[in-house]
């Protein structure tokens, strides 16, 4: 049995429903944005004691060889 729908309601429920989707995909994309921010933004910078050579690795780790000699370094801290 089929009941009638106010045209008036059922426009203001599309209207909600589609609010609804529009504010969730807002805030996937956002969560989305500040994990790759975060992902290219940790990385770690590295100067070698022994040759000079300045170089970066990605994410965040305390030691790193340097590519040149091999030599191991501690991660800069700015
Ligand atoms: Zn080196």
């Amino acid at each position: 049995m089929l009941q009638p729908v106010d045209l008036d309601a059922f426009l203001a429920f599309l209207a909600g429903l589609a609010a609804l989707v529009i504010i969730g995909l807002q805030a996937w994309y956002d969560r989305r944005d500040a994990l790759l921010a975060d992902h290219r933004r940790l990385n770690s910078a590295f100067s070698c004691a022994r040759c000079g050579t300045t170089y970066v690795r990605p994410r965040r780790r305390e030691e790193a060889a340097c590519p040149r000699c091999g030599w191991n370094n501690v991660r800069l801290r700015f």
